[in-house]
Parts: C-alpha cells; structure tokens; sequence
C-alpha cells in the first residue's frame, strides 16, 4: 500500500514518523511490522523492515534509527513523502492473560513496547517498562509511556539519566521481588535479549522476545533472516519475529 507521511520529529539519529494509513492501522497488532521505502526509484531495492510503534486513528507510527541508505532516506523524509508499505507482518506478542507485563526495551527496541502497553493497559492489565539505552539520548518514548499509566524505569550504561548500569539490572531487582506470575516482553540487542532470557529461566517467568535479525523480502520466501527454534530453523519475518524466549538457541 501506499502512504503519507504526516510528520517526522527528530531526536539525535532517531526519527518518529506517522503516517496516514487507514487500513494497516486497522489490522495492526503489536509486536507485528511493516517493510517500508520511499515510493519511486529503486534504492534500497529491499523495502526495510520496522516495528509498529503506535496504530489507531488512521494513524501508524514508526521510531527509525538511521543507520544504512534505507533508514536514513525514512528518518530524513519530510511530510507529504509517500511511501511503499507492505504490512502488517509477522505473529505479535501475546495479548491474552491478565498477569501483569514487564516490558524491556533497549534502544529502538522501544518501538513495539509502546503500542504494546496501551493495548495491555486498554485492558486494564498493569505494565512496567523498563527503558535501557547507552546514554540518556537512546532512551526513547519515555513521556508518551508514561501517558499509557505504566510504571516506566530508566537506565543508562554511562550513567547520564536514570539507574547506571544495563536495563537489566532493574528488571532483575523487580523478578526478585515478584510475588505473583509476571509475564515478560523484550525487544533490544541480542545481548540483552539473551540476558532477559536467563533471567526469565532463573525466575521462572514466561518471556517472548521479539528478534530483529537482518532482512530481506519479509514474506517468507527468501529465507534470510532464519534463526534456530527448538533445534529447528524458523524465519524471522514468517513464524516471528515474536518468539518464546527459551525456544531460541542463542549459540546457533
Ligand atoms: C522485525 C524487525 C523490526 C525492526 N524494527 C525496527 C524499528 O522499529 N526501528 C529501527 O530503527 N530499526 C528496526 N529494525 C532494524 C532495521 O530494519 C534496520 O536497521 C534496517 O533494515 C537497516 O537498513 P538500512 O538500509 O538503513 O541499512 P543497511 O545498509 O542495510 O545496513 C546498515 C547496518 O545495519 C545493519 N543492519 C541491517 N539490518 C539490521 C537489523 N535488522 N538489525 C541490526 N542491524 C541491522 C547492517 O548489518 C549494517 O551494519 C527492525 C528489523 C526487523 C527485522
């Protein structure tokens, strides 16, 4: 499909986009994605893949850190660009069940997690975010968090904004402490996601994580963004990118 880009904020390399696109706002779900590039010209010839940051109203929004040709054309986009969508694709992150949520995020990895607090706090389910980055700079989406009524905490490995240290050292505090069954949601740097993962095993918590593993067509058929699940080879873009944490064989 295409859209239109309705505005574009920056915050250092990240770019917050909304886009008016009615029907993919409609059937998104969170932890799902869309590829996206610039309508006309053929470069990159792979339309990129990013997580739904927000949808309803018509509305969809992305958060894009720059990094190659294909996120840095979006992040610099101005409104009224039109744009090439495919989406929404892949599984999302489990809705169902009423423990309360601890959402992790490191850097970008924030993305999902907002419109996945406001459909967990829609249904009155109580969410914690825990907000990681390397500076105060990657801590993104911490005001509009917070307007969902979750219980957002901050944390920086250089010690410029909230607890010094990685994101997970908060978590792990919050695990300790859990006196009902908690459910866990992450999406981050593998590193981080492998350190949520152990952690979700030593305190017997279920975790999902969502994988942002290189991509290419984003539909099943190239298979290049295949990681190993139970042993066996799964794709990314087709049977995630929501995955069981302890499914993933971290080592493959
Ligand atoms: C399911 C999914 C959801 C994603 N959601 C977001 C999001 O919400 N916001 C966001 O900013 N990015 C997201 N990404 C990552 C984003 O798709 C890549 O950064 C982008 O495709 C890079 O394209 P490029 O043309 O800018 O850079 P390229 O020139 O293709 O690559 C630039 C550098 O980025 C590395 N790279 C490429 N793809 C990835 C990736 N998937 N993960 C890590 N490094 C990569 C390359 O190896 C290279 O070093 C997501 C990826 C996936 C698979």
């Amino acid at each position: 499909m295409h859209a239109e880009l309705i505005s574009n904020r920056h915050f250092g390399p990240y770019a917050h986009l909304t886009f008016s696109a009615p029907a993919l706002a409609r059937r998104a779900k969170p932890g799902q994605f869309v590829e996206i590039r610039l309508t006309g010209g053929n470069a990159p010839f792979w339309r990129r893949p990013f997580s739904i940051c927000r949808a309803g109203s018509g509305r969809v929004e992305f958060l894009i850190k720059a990094r190659g040709r294909g996120s840095q054309l979006l992040a610099q986009a101005a409104p009224k660009t039109m744009v090439d969508m495919v989406g929404p694709l892949g599984n999302g992150f489990t809705l169902a069940g009423k423990q309360p949520r601890l959402l992790v995020g490191g850097g970008y990895g924030i993305a999902p997690m907002l419109f996945l607090a406001q459909q967990l706090r829609a249904k009155n389910i109580p969410v914690e975010v825990f907000i990681g980055g390397r500076c105060g700079d990657d801590l993104l989406l911490r005001r509009e968090m917070k307007l969902t009524g979750a219980r957002v905490t901050c944390s920086t490995e250089d010690g410029s904004y909230g607890h010094t240290g990685r994101v997970t050292e908060p978590l792990e505090a919050r695990l300790k402490q859990a006196k009902a069954p908690v459910r866990i949601a992450a999406c981050g740097p593998h590193a981080m996601l492998k350190a949520v993962t152990r952690l979700a095993a030593h305190y017997r918590a279920e975790a999902e994580v969502s994988l942002e593993e290189v991509m290419a067509c984003g539909l099943g058929v190239c298979n290049g963004c295949v990681v190993k699940i139970k042993g066996e080879y799964q794709r990314v873009c087709k049977d995630g990118p929501v995955f069981q944490a302890k499914d993933v064989d971290w080592h493959a």
